[in-house]
């Protein structure tokens, strides 16, 4: 009752094992044997999205893999927060008191606050 549609570990003809790794040639294995692999050539786990490539009969490639994720830059809001944040955990209020704290924090606050509101980054 094997599934023809199931894809199938490239290590041995008979393995079961869910598949999870692929090698820089494009076979693909299980978990144990990927992990075998890796000790042959380059090997790596494959991720959420492939995976799912890969039950629906589509080609992947090693090259690709995870993709990674752009950093966000903080927003005008984020950075005064996080002044704040300073502010709070240093133990006073805003304008009162180690000047040498203080006075840099409350000008780079102002420097923030007269930026221009920026426009949003969407992903991708
Ligand atoms: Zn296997």
């Amino acid at each position: 009752m094997t599934n023809p549609n199931k894809p199938q570990c490239d290590m041995e003809r008979d393995c079961t094992g869910a598949v999870a790794y692929i090698d820089n040639k494009g076979f693909i294995y299980c978990k144990p044997h990927g992990v075998e692999r890796k000790y042959a050539q380059p090997c790596r786990q494959l991720v959420p999205w492939e995976l799912a490539l890969i039950h629906a009969g589509k080609p992947i490639r090693y090259e690709r893999g995870p993709k990674p994720r752009p950093a966000r830059p903080m927003t005008k809001a984020q950075a005064l927060q996080t002044i704040d944040n300073i502010f709070g955990m240093a133990g006073y209020t805003e304008g009162q008191g180690d000047l040498w704290l203080a006075t840099p924090l409350t000008q780079l606050k102002d420097f923030i606050q007269q930026l221009p509101e920026e426009t949003n980054h969407d992903d991708q």
